[in-house]
C-alpha cells in the first residue's frame, strides 16, 4: 500500500523489521580487530544498539543511504573484559567501560558526587527505558552533532581509549569528532573505554538541553558549562563551554571561554561570552529547528548556564 512519494517514486510505509545479519561475539579485542579488517566495511560494532538497530530498520526506507545502514555482520563487544566496568579514584578520575549503560553510569556514587554534570547530561538522553540499553560510548561513537553526552565529555576533557591493529591508542575528545557521523575511530578500531580526568577542585557544571519535547527527542541546542576556581587565572576562575547540535560536530567554544577568563564576571561579561558562543555556532535548518532559532538559543542557554554556574560558585565560596 503506497503511503507517500519520495523523489517522484511511490514507497511503502516503513515496517518495524530488520534485515537479516550474522551476529558475532568475539572473545578478545584482537579478534574484534581481525574481524573488522576482514569485513572490509560490511561489519558494524554494537553495544546498546539504540542507534544501530534504528538505522538498520531505516535501511528499508527511502532514507537508505542517508541514515540507513545494512551491515552483513554485527559484532557484539559488550562482554569483553572491562567493557561494563566503572572505575574511580582521586588520581585516575573516572574510567567508564565503553559498554556501561547510561542508567548505571548516572547512578554511580562517584558520578553523582564528582561529575554531576555528566549525570545531568545522561539524564537528558531520551527516556529511562532507552538508557537501560544506550551507552555513553555508543552516544559518542555514533558521531552525532546532537549527542547529549558530547558537550559534557568535551568540558570534562575526556580521553577515548581505542583498540586497533597496534594495540591501544588514546584520542582526546577534542580530536574525536570529525563531522556528522564521523569520528577518529579507524575501520580496524573500536572503543574500549572513556577516561575522564579528576574534575577540577570546586568545579560546578550545568547541561541545558532544548528539545521539542521533554523526553525522547534529540537536542535543538545543548550547552554544557563547567566553572571552577583557579588560582592561576587572572580573576580566579575559569570556565569551559561546549555546544551540541549547532555545528557539524559537538564543539568547545574557546572564544567565549577566553572572554570569561579575561575579566571579573559581571552580567555584561556573561552576555559577551554568550554572544561569542552564538557567533561560533554554525547551525543548519532541519526538521527540529531553523538555524536562526538555534543561534538565538545558543546565546540564551549559554547566558543561563554560565549565570547558574557562577551563582553556585559564589555560594560555594561564602
Ligand atoms: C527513541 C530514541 C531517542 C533517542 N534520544 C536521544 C537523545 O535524547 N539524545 C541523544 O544524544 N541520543 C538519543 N538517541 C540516540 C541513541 O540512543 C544514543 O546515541 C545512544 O547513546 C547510543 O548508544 P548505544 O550503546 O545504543 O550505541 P549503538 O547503537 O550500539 O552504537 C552506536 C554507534 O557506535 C558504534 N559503536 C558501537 N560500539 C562501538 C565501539 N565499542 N567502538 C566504536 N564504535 C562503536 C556503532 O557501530 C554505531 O555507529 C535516541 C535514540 C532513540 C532510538
Amino acid at each position: 500500500m503506497p503511503a507517500a512519494t519520495h523523489a517522484g517514486q511511490a514507497f511503502h510505509t516503513p515496517m518495524p523489521v530488520l534485515p537479516s545479519f550474522d551476529y558475532i561475539r568475539p572473545a578478545t579485542p584482537q579478534e574484534v580487530t581481525r574481524l573488522l579488517l576482514k569485513s572490509d566495511g560490511d561489519a558494524r560494532l554494537f553495544m546498546g544498539g539504540t542507534d544501530v538497530f534504528v538505522r538498520m530498520r531505516d535501511g528499508f526506507t527511502p532514507l537508505k543511504g542517508v541514515l540507513g545502514i545494512a551491515p552483513q555482520v554485527l559484532i557484539d563487544v559488550k562482554h569483553l573484559s572491562g567493557m561494563t566496568q566503572i572505575e574511580t579514584g582521586s588520581r585516575k578520575g573516572l574510567i567508564v567501560g565503553a559498554a556501561v549503560d547510561m542508567n548505571s553510569l548516572a547512578a554511580h556514587p562517584a558520578v553523582m558526587e564528582h561529575y554531576p554534570l555528566l549525570a545531568e547530561a545522561l539524564h537528558a538522553v531520551a527516556s529511562y527505558q532507552l538508557r537501560t540499553r544506550a551507552t555513553m560510548g555508543g552516544n559518542l561513537c555514533n558521531g552525532s552533532p546532537a549527542a547529549d553526552t558530547a558537550p559534557a565529555a568535551l568540558v570534562l576533557e575526556a580521553n577515548m581509549v581505542l583498540h586497533g591493529r597496534r594495540g591501544e591508542r588514546v584520542v582526546p575528545i577534542t580530536e574525536f569528532f570529525l563531522g556528522p557521523g564521523r569520528t577518529a575511530v579507524k575501520p580496524s578500531e573500536f572503543l574500549l573505554r572513556i577516561e575522564i580526568p579528576p574534575a577540577p577542585k570546586g568545579a560546578v557544571g550545568r547541561y541545558i538541553k532544548l528539545g521539542r519535547n521533554a523526553i525522547g527527542d534529540l537536542a535543538i541546542v545543548g550547552v554544557a558549562v563547567l566553572g571552577y576556581p583557579d588560582k592561576k587565572a587572572k580573576f580566579g576562575y575559569r570556565f569551559r563551554i561546549a555546544l551540541a547540535s549547532v555545528a557539524p560536530m559537538p564543539i568547545r567554544v574557546p572564544e567565549a571561554e577566553a572572554i570569561l577568563a579575561a575579566s571579573p564576571i559581571t552580567p555584561d561579561v556573561i552576555e559577551a561570552a554568550a554572544t561569542a558562543a552564538m557567533e561560533t555556532a554554525k547551525p543548519i535548518d532541519d526538521v527540529r529547528s531553523s538555524a536562526a532559532y538555534r543561534k538565538a538559543m545558543v546565546r540564551n542557554l549559554t547566558r543561563r548556564a554560565v549565570t547558574e554556574v557562577w551563582e553556585k560558585l559564589g555560594r560555594q565560596s561564602t
